[in-house]
């Protein structure tokens, strides 16, 4: 099989309109020069704030490298680093990055295989800049968190602030008081998926509230409504909406909060009818999903099974046979008998991995673009070799740290969530 990268080089030879943006091919360098932004991919028209780390130019030696090149120099760095260094790959990292990964998952799957490396001195995350602090808070104070590019960042996480939720928390304080009812709930509780940045992960963790992934934000909602008369939840809106709705909560209880608007955009009577109050955040790798898709889909490849991330928006889940985290795809493929068709909601390259990995079954993704998570994607294999040739002339760049008073604040949160299962 191909990989995304080289799928990508072809493309735009052949057919500039078969990608989302076929600048991907310049590698992510060419973006590293200017302002911050999140580069060619799914996230090119969100607004990057200012605030969005930059990475900077890297040597050239490692821009100009021929790809044998740099998998010469990062097998021969990995070697001499030995059990010092463990590299986590996420699951929608490119391949030309994966094969060097110790590990590959979920972001939180990641965090905790680091864990099971304790002799690891130095733990370079694949992935993007919310999962390298997550990985921070949760290793050990003497194990150093690397992210290769400080640009690969996650749009859907940007749209959550921490100046933002404050004041969104202020006005809602101040609609609802904080005294809890006489069965002793509280208000509203904040929720924060993982994907987010560590100063919202502390947040919550200071204000009774916890944190979930994909693959728990059930259990988390029901632990959140053990203890609130509503939930706050961001930053993505379509993994609350989907798991609420789910759960039974009707739409209409549900209003969105636009950080722009006074009390959110909505009136105060529908915020104290609500029962979850939805970020306006979103995940534009996932909201590129239609119902279109899966429709042609089904007419294309009778008998196919669809299965989407929830991260994607409400109506495509409601269309597929089966929506769940990247975990819950990997197992529905995996225990699929010989022969099955799957059309596959989530990021191109888990998908095409799963493909390559199961080629007893026929996988496609059911967006036919090659258009992959632009931050993602800012990882390239020269970042890689950057990072790693440092470390073993013993200098440590690109370091991901978390300040103690945050960590300890989000580690509650997290702690919650561990403690809430499964
Ligand atoms: S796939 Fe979406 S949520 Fe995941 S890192 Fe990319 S932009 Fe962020």
């Amino acid at each position: 099989m191909s990989s995304i990268n080289s799928t990508i080089q072809r493309l735009t030879l052949i057919s500039p309109e078969s990608t989302c943006n076929t600048d991907l091919a310049k590698g992510p360098w060419a973006f590293d020069k200017g302002a911050p932004s999140y580069g060619p991919g799914a996230s090119e028209a969100d607004a990057t704030p200012a605030s969005t780390p930059k990475q900077g130019d890297i040597p050239a030696e490692y821009r100009e490298a021929s790809d044998e090149e740099l998998t010469a120099r990062i097998l021969a760095a990995k070697e001499t680093l030995g059990e010092r260094l463990v590299i986590l790959g996420h699951f929608y990292q490119r391949d030309e990055v994966v094969k060097f990964a110790d590990f590959v998952g979920d972001s939180f799957q990641l965090a905790n295989a680091a864990l099971t490396r304790e002799e690891a001195e130095y733990i370079v995350f694949c992935g993007v800049h919310f999962m390298a602090e997550t990985a921070d808070i949760l290793s050990a104070d003497r194990q150093k968190v690397i992210l290769p590019n400080l640009a690969a960042g996650c749009s859907m996480a940007d749209m959550a602030d921490e100046s933002s939720v404050e004041e969104c928390w202020e006005q809602l304080m101040d609609l609802y008081g904080n005294e809890k009812t006489p069965e002793g709930l509280a208000p509203v509780i904040p929720v924060t998926y993982m994907n987010c940045s560590a100063a919202l992960k502390a947040f919550v963790g200071k204000h009774g509230g916890i944190v979930c992934t994909s693959s728990n934000a059930t259990t988390v909602l029901e632990w959140a409504f053990e203890r609130g008369q509503r939930v706050l939840f961001f930053p993505d809106q379509h993994l609350g909406r989907n798991t609420a709705k789910a759960m039974g909560v009707p739409l209409e209880q549900m209003p969105m909060w636009n950080p722009n608007k006074p009390l959110g955009g909505n009136d105060a009577q529908t915020l104290l009818d609500s029962r979850v109050i939805l970020w306006h955040g979103f995940c534009s790798v996932h909201r590129r999903f239609n119902t279109k898709q899966i429709d042609k889909a089904r007419i294309d490849f009778p008998g196919v099974q669809v299965i989407v991330h929830p991260e994607c928006p409400m109506e495509v889940v409601d269309a597929a046979d089966a929506a769940g985290s990247t975990d819950y795809i990997r197992k529905a493929v995996a225990a699929a008998p010989a022969g099955s068709t799957f059309a596959i909601g989530t990021e191109v390259n888990m998908v095409n991995r799963l493909a390559a990995e199961y080629p007893q079954h026929h996988i496609f993704c059911l967006d036919p673009v090659i258009c992959p998570c632009s931050t993602m994607y800012r990882i390239h294999p020269g970042y890689l070799a950057w990072v790693l040739e440092a470390l073993v002339r013993g200098e440590v760049l690109n370091q991901i740290v978390v300040a103690p008073e945050v960590a300890a604040d989000a580690r509650v949160a997290l702690d919650r969530m561990l403690a809430a299962r499964p």
